[in-house]
C-alpha cells in the first residue's frame, strides 16, 4: 500500500568504520531518532552547556523527526594516565547500553580521566558512532588564567568528533566543493571551521579564548545536506 519496506542494506550497526553510518544519521529516511549515550568517568559529567551545545548543533544539522535525546552515564574512574583505541572500545563493550533498534540510532561517546596515547590529542572518532573525549587533557588545557572555559573546550572538542561521525571532512559524506585540508586528512581546509584539525589538538586551547565555539563553514554545512541532512 505504498510503504516503502526497509531493506537490509538500509539499516547499519554500531561496528563500521568512522564515517559509515553518516547518511543514517543525518537523514530520517530510516532513522527518525537519536539517542546519544555519554559515558563519563567519575568527575568528569560533562557540564550542562556542554550537553546543550551539543543538542543544539545536532538538531541543526540532523533531520530526526522523532527526537534526539542525550543521557549520561557515569563509569568508575580507571586512573590510567593514557588510554589507547583499543582501550576505549573495550570500556565501550563493557559499559555501552545503547545499540540502533528499529527506528533509532544510536551513538556513544566516552569521557575518560586521562589523555590519549597522543597527549596533544582532546578527542578521536574511532567507529561509526562512537566517539571519545580525554578529560584529563581538556582539564589542564582548561579553566585557568588565559586558558578557555572547560564549557568552551569540551563543546568545541565534542561537536568536532560528532562532524568526523556525521562523514566530515570526505570520510563519508563526499564534498561538494573540495575543501579537505592537504597537510591534514579528514579535515577542512578553512581556519575558522569547527571540523579545522586544531580543533581536537591543545593548540585549540588558546585560539578559543576570546572566541566563540567554532562552527561549520558553508562547505561542511553543504557537504552534510547533501548526504541527507538538514
Ligand atoms: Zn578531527
Ligand atoms: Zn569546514
Amino acid at each position: 500500500m505504498g510503504c516503502k519496506k526497509e531493506s537490509e542494506e538500509d539499516l547499519v550497526d554500531n561496528n563500521g568504520q568512522v564515517g559509515s553510518a553518516a547518511n543514517a544519521l543525518l537523514s530520517d529516511e530510516v532513522y527518525k531518532k537519536l539517542e546519544v549515550e555519554i559515558i563519563h568517568m567519575q568527575g568528569y559529567t560533562p557540564t550542562s552547556s556542554t550537553i546543550s551545545n551539543l543538542q543544539s548543533f545536532l538538531s541543526s544539522c540532523l533531520k530526526k523527526p522523532g527526537g534526539i535525546t542525550i543521557s549520561l552515564k557515569e563509569i568508575p574512574t580507571q586512573s590510567q594516565s593514557s588510554y589507547s583505541t583499543s582501550d576505549l572500545k573495550s570500556i565501550e563493550n563493557n559499559h555501552r547500553t545503547i545499540y540502533n533498534v528499529g527506528n533509532t540510532i544510536a551513538a556513544s561517546i566516552i569521557i575518560v580521566d586521562g589523555a590519549y596515547t597522543n597527549n596533544n590529542v582532546l578527542g578521536i572518532a574511532y567507529k561509526n558512532t562512537s566517539m571519545a573525549i580525554f578529560g584529563g587533557t581538556i582539564e589542564e588545557n582548561s579553566g585557568g588564567i588565559s586558558k578557555p572555559s572547560r564549557s568552551k573546550l569540551e563543546s568545541t572538542v565534542l561537536n568536532h568528533e560528532f562532524g568526523h561521525v556525521l562523514g566530515l571532512v570526505n570520510v563519508g559524506s563526499n564534498m561538494v566543493e573540495n575543501h579537505e585540508a592537504n597537510d591534514h586528512e579528514g579535515h577542512c581546509n578553512n581556519d575558522n571551521c569547527l571540523m579545522y584539525y586544531a580543533a581536537e589538538t591543545t593548540e585549540i586551547a588558546s585560539f578559543l579564548v576570546g572566541n566563540d565555539i567554532p562552527e561549520l563553514d558553508n562547505n561542511c554545512e553543504q557537504d552534510l545536506t547533501a548526504n541527507g541532512g538538514k
